[in-house]
């Protein structure tokens, strides 16, 4: 099988397009700073009108359906675009995670994907994922915040940690919440889409070592309209794990450059210390090979997910395995980072003598934290093991947009 993309030359007109794009409509103060933290409050609000404006070219949402405001794109060309933005370093952090937006295509009647689905593939709104509980992260399923139906509506009750998103102000919050206190595990909940601002409805700061994107939220008998409930009030779980089954890789990457490991490259062919290049000492050559071969796996895991999933093929182990390769060779890259660049993997932006403008330590002081965002290392390997059969219970992928358009014809 050859799961390279190669294009027509049709899909490199669209290239150009897009080349020619940005050039002539982002400038250079808007793109992406070396670190994350460092976007200004000027840059949220102007890519505010311009994600509105990529949704609309169908750049934003490229595979999404048209009808609902996607871009209608093949996986070629969402290829592409992920090319250029990054190349451009365009931010595509849209007003909502990919994640949510496969799962209501899934799990939506048709008014609610008319409702909520339509407004957050057109960046008109936008909305954060609400699921880590102080007592219940990786056992999500053990959830404590209650909803409780009161006429049509629902009143919800509980607080959350880690709740991330850049810039945009949400519209709404999504997660679980105990529907029936009654009813056994994973059946006993629902899931709304609780709309911001709300009576009762907190959002707090919370900053951790890679910057300021995590809040606290707090929710005191909330009220949520009973159309905010997508799917039924005892499938809750369901949503969640179509929303997972994407966060933890189904959907892998298109265009999956690591720049950690590019930089690293180039700054063992252009530096030299005493006249001679890093690559000189075996020691350190064998730590940038390691860490070389590693980024081109995890290429390689990533391009198969996304053919697999862009051609509706059937998955199972794939979608962990290569989120968790992800994981273990993001975490051991760091450290041979250290063993290649010494001390220069630690200045910060703002040190003249910094390689690669400080992006080697953005990576360093970021990648333990992302070890644990999207559920930890463990539980990554815990689904695994429930895919291959080699864990208490055996588990099916659950279904993604892709999938479930497959089983529906
Ligand atoms: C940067 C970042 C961004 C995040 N963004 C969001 C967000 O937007 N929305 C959101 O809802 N949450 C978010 N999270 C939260 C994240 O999903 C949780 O941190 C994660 O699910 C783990 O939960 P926990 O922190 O409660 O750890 P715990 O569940 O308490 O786990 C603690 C440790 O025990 C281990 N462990 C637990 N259970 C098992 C098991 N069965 N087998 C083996 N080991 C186990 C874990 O691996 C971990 O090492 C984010 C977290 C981070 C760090």
């Amino acid at each position: 099988m050859d799961f390279t993309y190669t294009y027509t030359k049709q899909q490199e007109s669209f290239r150009k397009e897009v080349q020619t794009w940005l050039k002539e409509n982002i400038p250079e103060n808007m793109r992406d700073p070396v670190d994350p933290d460092d976007f200004t409050e000027e840059q949220y609000l102007w890519w505010q009108e311009m994600h509105k404006e990529l949704a609309a070219k169908g750049w934003l949402y490229p595979t999404y359906p048209k009808q609902y405001g996607g871009g209608g794109l093949t996986a070629e060309h969402e290829a592409i675009l992920q090319e250029e933005f990054e190349r451009a370093r365009v931010n595509t952090r849209g007003p909502s995670s990919n994640n949510i937006l496969g799962a209501l295509v899934v799990w939506c009647n048709e008014e609610q994907k008319q409702k909520f689905l339509v407004p957050l593939l057109k960046a008109e709104k936008a909305s954060w994922q609400k699921f880590t509980e102080p007592k219940s992260g990786s056992d999500l399923a053990s959830y404590q915040t209650r909803a409780v139906r009161d006429g049509d509506d629902w009143i919800i009750t509980g607080s959350n940690v880690f709740v991330s998103r850049r810039g945009y102000k949400p519209d709404y919050l999504w997660g679980p919440a105990v529907t029936d206190q009654e009813a056994p595990r994973h059946r006993n909940l629902g899931f709304f889409m609780i709309p911001c601002p709300s009576p009762g409805l907190d959002i707090k700061p919370l900053n951790l070592i890679q910057g300021k994107d995590q809040h606290f939220v707090f929710l005191d008998n909330v009220r949520v309209p009973g159309d905010h409930l997508i799917g039924g009030d005892h499938q809750g779980w369901q949503v969640v794990s179509s929303v997972l089954e994407e966060e933890h890789g189904g959907a892998g990457r298109a265009y999956p450059e690591d720049s950690v490991t590019e930089n690293l490259v180039s700054y063992m062919r252009e530096h030299r210390q005493k006249g001679e290049s890093p690559g000189g000492d075996p020691v350190v050559q064998q730590a940038a090979l390691e860490a070389y071969i590693a980024a081109r796996i995890d290429r390689v895991f990533k391009l198969r997910t996304h053919w697999m999933y862009g051609n509706k093929v059937e998955m199972s182990w794939e979608g962990p395995s290569g989120f968790h390769y992800q994981r273990l060779y993001g975490f051991r890259n760091v450290a041979r980072v250290r063993d290649v660049m010494g001390m220069y993997a630690l200045l910060g932006t703002k040190d003249p003598r910094t390689p690669h403008e400080g992006a080697q330590e953005v990576n360093q002081r970021t990648s333990f934290i992302h070890q644990h965002g999207a559920g930890s290392f463990n539980i990554t390997k815990v689904v695994l093991a429930r895919r291959i059969g080699i864990s208490r219970t055996k588990e099916r992928a659950a279904p993604t947009r892709m999938s479930a358009s497959s089983k529906s014809g």
